[in-house]
């Protein structure tokens, strides 16, 4: 299989537009903020909570950034007019990192204090290695701000990541918890499957032992099971459970039923097609369950 999914990978971007999309819509909203609000709505409705991701990362130019900035100003405004139990995740090359940090910053403390008034929590994904140091950087400056409605992630591939605890944790940090999806050098990230499954266990252990509250972002089953081990009698408020729109969707539906806060991230957007084939790049892994779940399709 690993020869199929490597192998899908190099041809992807010679695969016909209409297929990546069909193959990708089961990830996807769709491209509107319309499709954003009715899938979550559809969400909450079976008791899971929503992350709204606005798809937009490729970007070069100001305009660009400040677009992505109103598209997410309007994305809080319908999570508060239509009551969605839900939040937002960003990500800082979006909002201009790479050409223009100055604006980033500026872009986003507006942001945050937008869905601050609004109650809404405001997410920062982590991306590729070349932004982490920006990324924890820009998280400081805005918790040394005084906002509390931030939070970040953890890659538990990255070799820092035990060392980011502990220099966050006098924070109390908000932290998603995520293998990484960034494919990086062997000098600062582990590459083999079974060592970032223990390194994310490591992590969830300190993120735990700090205080903060973890949201799992994992559907990796025999992680899940470490992490319910984990979180096994303590209060609903103190850990949530996270997946991505589309994947494991009858695990995420057990996992609600039996009692488990889970939160689902929703991406949405014009850019559906650079998003899915820059996912689909990244990890060949997923392109073998995509491949998968197109022969189910043709064969069923
Ligand atoms: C809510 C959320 C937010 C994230 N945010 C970030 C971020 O900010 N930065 C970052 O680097 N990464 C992020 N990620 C991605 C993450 O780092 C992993 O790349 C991704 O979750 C795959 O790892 P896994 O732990 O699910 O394990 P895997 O071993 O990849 O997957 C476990 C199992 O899940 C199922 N599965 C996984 N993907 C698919 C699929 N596409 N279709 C069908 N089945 C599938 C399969 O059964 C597979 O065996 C996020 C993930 C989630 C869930």
């Amino acid at each position: 299989m690993r020869v199929l999914d490597k192998a899908i990978v190099r041809v992807l971007p010679a695969v016909p537009r209409s297929i990546v999309r069909r193959v990708a819509a089961p990830y996807l909203a769709g491209p509107t903020l319309g499709d954003a609000r009715r899938v979550v709505s559809e969400l909450n409705g079976t008791g899971m909570r929503a992350t709204v991701d606005v798809l937009g990362e490729e970007i070069s130019r100001a305009g660009e950034a400040e677009e992505i900035a109103r598209a997410y100003h309007a994305a809080l405004e319908a999570i508060e007019a239509d009551g969605l139990d839900a939040n937002v995740s960003i990500k800082l090359t979006a909002f201009g990192l790479k050409f223009d940090p100055g604006l980033c910053r500026s872009l986003v403390a507006e942001l945050v204090r937008a869905a601050e008034a609004k109650r809404i929590f405001v997410r920062i994904d982590m991306e590729d290695s070349s932004t982490t140091d920006e990324t924890f950087e820009l998280y400081r400056a805005l918790r040394g701000q005084g906002h509390e409605g931030v939070g970040i992630v953890l890659q538990a591939a990255l070799r820092r990541t035990l060392d980011d605890i502990a220099a966050l944790a006098p924070l109390r940090p908000s932290v998603r918890l995520c293998k990484g999806i960034y494919i990086e050098p062997p000098a600062i990230a582990y590459q083999e499957f079974e060592v970032i499954r223990k390194s994310f266990v490591s992590a969830l252990d300190a993120l735990l032992e700090t205080g903060c509250r973890p949201a799992i972002a994992t559907h990796d089953e025999w992680l899940i099971e470490r992490a319910l081990e984990r979180v096994a009698g303590l209060d609903q408020a103190a850990y949530e459970l996270q997946m991505l729109l589309g994947i494991r969707v009858d695990r995420a539906r057990e996992l609600v039923a039996a009692g488990h806060p889970l939160r689902v991230y929703v991406p949405y957007g014009r850019q559906w097609y650079e998003y899915s084939l820059r996912r689909l790049q990244e990890n060949p892994k997923v392109a073998g369950y995509v491949a998968r779940d197109v022969l189910r399709r043709l064969v069923s």
